[in-house]
């Protein structure tokens, strides 16, 4: 397939890229766009036959359902049922914005959409290019992350290129993602409502509004049987092995010593913030930002990820970060990188 690759400078400006890209959606077809979270692969989330074309592309499982994008909050009960007293308040605090809430869906939603699941989740992005795309395409835009199953999300045009052109209709390049980390999932079928995947608007965040709000649990196994579908798989993975270390930065960069390319064939890096680049000296550091910036630190993740994966480096010696609130969604995506590889030390 050949991919048509359109750039957005000015959404304004750069309106009959949108909207060609708004008619390939209608027409069926996959459109890569930016959004304030990650780059979504979009399809028309109405057309039974659509969301097929996004597991193939991606190569996701298809248990593993799409998110449904809308531009306008006012008509999300055309898709699922308001169940929860508090979902209209959910919505008006955090809509547009990176969180997803999971519903009762409406017939109207296929099943192909959501993995057989009767539930959707719902999101309505901020992202001007994300906006104008689901208005002029006239239809809601079910979308997962745009980048391969398994690989680190993708937060800008360049990644979305490696990862989707020849699989895709369209690829909208906007420029870098503001956030740079997927959007929060609450399931607010479920009494209290739990956090299946944390993002930037953390527990503390919706705990405002509902203290009852839980985080699931990292793997969230409840009798073998994933909570969220999308959580058995291996996510966000750079081809490298990762490693994480959990501990003081000394004792950290004692253990790294130890053992940094000491094995035949090894190429290693160490992944760590600013502060603690000092530790390493010698190595190969890649840094993600200040200590004290989480927003920075998610910001940078996959697209450092992604930096890594373009050297020769198999091995990555990543750095733990404590704390609370949107270092526990930075964390969540690290251990998956890792496979859940943490040590500590
Ligand atoms: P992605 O868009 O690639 O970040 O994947 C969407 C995420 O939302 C996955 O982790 C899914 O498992 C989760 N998700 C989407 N719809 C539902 C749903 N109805 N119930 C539970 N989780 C969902
Ligand atoms: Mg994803």
């Amino acid at each position: 397939m050949k991919t048509k690759i359109l750039e957005i400078t000015d959404p304004q400006k750069d309106m009959s890229a949108i909207r060609y890209a708004a008619e390939v959606i209608k027409n069926g077809g996959l459109v890569a766009f930016p959004t304030e979270t990650v780059y979504g692969l979009g399809c028309n989330a109405l057309d039974i036959h659509a969301a097929s074309k996004i597991y193939e592309a991606k190569g996701r499982p298809s248990d593993n359902p799409l998110i449904v994008h809308l531009s306008d909050p006012s008509r999300v009960e055309e898709y699922v049922y308001l169940e929860d007293p508090l979902a209209k308040v959910y919505m008006d605090h955090f809509w547009p914005g990176p969180l997803t809430l999971v519903m009762k869906k409406k017939p109207i939603i296929p099943d192909s959409v959501t993995a057989g699941l009767s539930t959707v989740g719902i999101r309505c992005p901020s992202h001007a290019v994300a906006r104008l795309l689901i208005q002029k395409a006239g239809v809601p835009i079910a979308a997962p992350s745009a980048n391969l199953s398994g690989r680190p999300s993708t937060t800008e045009a360049s990644h979305v290129i490696d990862d989707l052109n020849g699989k895709v209709d369209v690829i909208l390049c906007g420029g870098n993602s503001v956030y740079g980390l997927e959007s929060t999932v609450l399931d607010i079928t479920r009494k209290p409502a739990v956090i299946l995947r944390p993002g930037f608007i953390t527990l503390e965040d919706l705990s405002f509004i509902n203290p009852d709000t839980i985080q699931a649990s990292d793997t969230s196994m409840k009798d073998g049987i994933p909570k969220a579908p999308g959580m058995k798989y291996r996510h966000y993975a750079p081809r490298a092995k990762m490693l994480l270390l959990r501990g003081d930065p000394v004792k950290v960069s004692e253990y790294v010593d130890g053992i940094y390319e000491k094995k035949e064939g090894e190429k290693a890096c160490v992944l760590t913030v600013e502060e603690w680049t000092h530790y390493f000296k010698g190595k190969r550091v890649f840094d993600l930002g200040p200590m004290t910036d989480a927003s920075r630190i998610a910001g940078n993740l996959f697209s450092v990820l992604r930096k890594i994966d373009k050297t020769d480096i198999n091995v990555i010696y990543a750095t733990y970060l404590e704390g609370k609130g949107l270092y526990t969604s930075i964390m969540n995506r690290m251990k998956k990188a890792a496979g859940e590889n943490v040590m500590n030390l």
